[in-house]
Order: C-alpha cells, then structure tokens, then sequence
C-alpha cells in the first residue's frame, strides 16, 4: 500500500476513535462506526480480526488493546505530545509532556 493510502487510514481511524469516543458508535444507526474503525485497524495492520472475536470475559484485556490502538493516533491536544494510558484496565489516558488527561473511550454500553 502506498504512504498516501496509510495515511487516508489513519486519519479515517482517528476520526471513527474520536465518534467512538464522543458515544455516536452507541447511537442506533452508529454500529457502522465500530464495524469501520475494526476494518481500519486491520487493514493498517495494527489489529488482526481475531483481536475482535475473543470473549467478554477479559473486558481489561480488551480496553487495554483498544488503548493500545488509540494512543497510537491521539495527541494531546493542549501540546501535541504523546498519550500514554493511565494504568492497566483503564480507558484514561495522560500526556507524557504536560499530564493532560484523556478519556479515550466508553466502557461498555448500559
Ligand atoms: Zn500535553
């Protein structure tokens, strides 16, 4: 695949993580979002389709890898610097420069 196209995907990923995010992949008509961002992120390699079929059970393992994926293309949006997930399990993330604070994602739906 060429740069350009890498590119287009991890911009598209952002985006859909952002909608995530933001709780529009909840919205009724919103399932199109997560399906999307699945796709994005195995075609850019960063996840394979079996990441995506494992069992409820370990529900941390699950927002550890989704995290694994979001810092990846989130900044931080005071300074631009690099996230890091706060601890283990959690969907909170921290600038590594100036200690912002992020929530990246939404446990579950209710
Ligand atoms: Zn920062």
């Amino acid at each position: 695949m060429k740069d350009e196209g890498r590119e287009f995907l991890w911009r598209q990923l952002d985006q859909l993580g952002q909608m995530i995010a933001d709780g529009l992949a909840d919205e009724s008509d919103g399932k199109w979002i997560r399906q999307q961002y699945r796709e994005t992120a195995i075609e850019l390699g960063i996840a394979k389709p079996s990441d995506f079929r494992k069992p409820r059970k370990n529900h941390s393992k699950q927002i550890n890898d989704f995290m694994a994926e979001r810092v990846k293309v989130v900044k931080c949006r005071k300074c631009g610097g690099e996230l890091v997930q706060s601890r283990k399990g959690s969907l909170v993330a921290d600038c590594k420069s100036c200690g912002a604070r992020y929530k990246l994602g939404r446990r579950g739906r209710k």
